[in-house]
């Protein structure tokens, strides 16, 4: 059969990304994606699935969208591709600077593309080092960020990323990162007293942590976070790879708090997944420095950044987000999602915590719902194994004593999806907790 075909090459040729090399190697594939329509997807052997992760919390368009295929077409057709180097442009990635500069916060007004968010993340360290350089402060070079972090996998983004499992496959970690504790302002400042502020170009955090296990931030700890920055002469870097595009209720999640971000990296929802594409994002004053200051060229810049073909799709998709109200749409679905996943604290015995700001949620596995004692094997895996099996796509964070199932659909979900992923999701759960319990 064609499954059983591809299943072997998979085995013999395909390294997969984020994977037991091992575990691929004696199970193969899972499961092989054939088609996708809205929020479901579907197996080359026709089995439908609910992707209650958007895929990489990235899809926030939903699948199928003809459109986003039609937009790159026209593009591939016109012009595949040319160079954005020093002095060469081209449209869709102007309009595309244009328009994200227009949505986003305060005046993040400048924009220097990337093809996804470990680029965005290197190339902002870069460019916060080359900010305090040109401003006779080139001893601020240590990026500070958080324990619980995920900012990527290229070399800068792994060291300032705080999950020590990702940090198992490198010996060396570049130098000048420093972590601190998540949520506390007051470990922010002990951390920028110890190292010394002349040092610290820049602190980095995600508003919603993510691959953290969906950990959100406590009213006020952002807007304490932007005046220790200002305080200290450091800037503030948001990691909205995740966040941006609606996924927390609000285009950005910073707008939230009301902060702005002295730079902003984007990615994933900017183009929902349909071609790869990132951005950092830079405030006047910051732009307006590199323009005073700058001596030289700036020698950073990828093949891809300012891709016509990836900002082209780009465009299409803010404009279905814009059109479709889905970050509206976010904010209800994700209170709706909520506070179904809530109640499972009464239907069932082993859901502890749920917590969502807009569509990217959590809900924690416990053994003890008064004492949120963990059980000593993690059950979250089964969960998502049993729920798959039935058809919806979860993920789990089960890092440290973590036992977390986390959601992040796409954005178009509607009230009768989010009934059929909890409905799924409860049987996985009662099932796994008969055997547990
Ligand atoms: N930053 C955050 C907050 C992320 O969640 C991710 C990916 O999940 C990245 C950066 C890295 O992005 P990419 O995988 O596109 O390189």
């Amino acid at each position: 059969t064609l499954t059983n075909e591809l299943v072997e090459l998979d085995k013999k040729h395909f390294i997969h990304p984020t994977s037991s090399i091992k575990e691929q190697q004696e199970n193969g594939p899972a499961i092989i994606f054939k088609e996708g329509k809205g929020v479901y997807l579907t197996d080359i052997e026709g089995k439908k699935y609910i992707e209650g992760m958007a895929s990489l919390w990235n899809v926030n368009v939903g699948y199928g969208r003809t459109e986003l295929a039609e937009a790159a077409k026209e593009q591939l057709e016109t012009l595949a591709f040319a160079s954005s180097f020093a002095t060469f442009s081209n449209e869709p990635a102007i309009r595309l600077a244009t328009k994200v500069a227009d949505m986003a916060p305060g005046d993040l007004n400048a924009v220097f593309f990337t093809s996804g968010g470990s680029e965005s993340n290197d190339t902002s360290y870069k460019l916060v080092r080359h900010y305090w350089k040109i401003k006779g402060q080139p001893n601020k070079t240590k990026i500070i960020s958080r324990e619980r972090a995920y900012h990527g996998v290229a070399v800068g983004s792994t060291s300032a990323t705080g999950i020590k499992d990702f940090h198992h496959m490198t010996t060396s970690l570049a130098t000048g990162f420093v972590h601190t504790e998540s949520f506390s302002p007051e470990a922010l400042r002990k951390t920028i007293e110890a190292e010394g502020a002349d040092t610290i170009a820049a602190f980095i955090a995600e508003p919603v942590q993510g691959a953290g296990g969906v950990n959100i931030p406590p009213d006020g700890y952002f807007q304490e976070i932007r005046k220790i920055c200002d305080e200290y002469n450091i800037l503030l870097i948001a990691d909205e790879v995740i966040t941006g595009f609606g996924r927390t209720g609000k285009m950005f999640a910073c707008e939230h708090w009301g902060i702005v971000p002295d730079v902003m990296l984007l990615a994933k929802g900017i183009s929902s997944g349909y071609i790869p594409l990132g951005a950092v994002v830079v405030r006047d004053h910051v732009h307006q420095d590199f323009i005073n200051l700058s001596e030289g060229t700036l020698l950073h810049g990828f093949t891809y950044s300012g891709h016509p073909t990836a900002c082209a799709v780009g465009l299409k998709n803010i404009e279905i987000l814009e059109r479709e109200n889905l970050v509206q749409n976010s904010k209800e679905m994700g209170a709706l999602l909520h506070e179904k996943l809530r109640a499972f604290q009464s239907e069932t015995n082993i859901v502890g915590e749920v917590r969502f700001l807009g569509l990217i949620g959590a809900l924690e596995i416990v053994k003890n719902q008064q004492t949120n004692e963990r059980f000593s094997e993690k059950l979250a895996p089964q969960i998502i194994t049993e729920a798959r099996k039935r058809g919806l796509i979860l993920r789990t964070v089960t890092f440290g004593d973590s036992d977390t199932i986390v959601f992040a659909p796409p954005l178009v979900i509607n009230e009768e999806e989010v009934n059929e992923l909890v409905s799924i999701l409860k049987a996985a759960i009662l099932e796994v907790q008969q055997a547990a319990l």
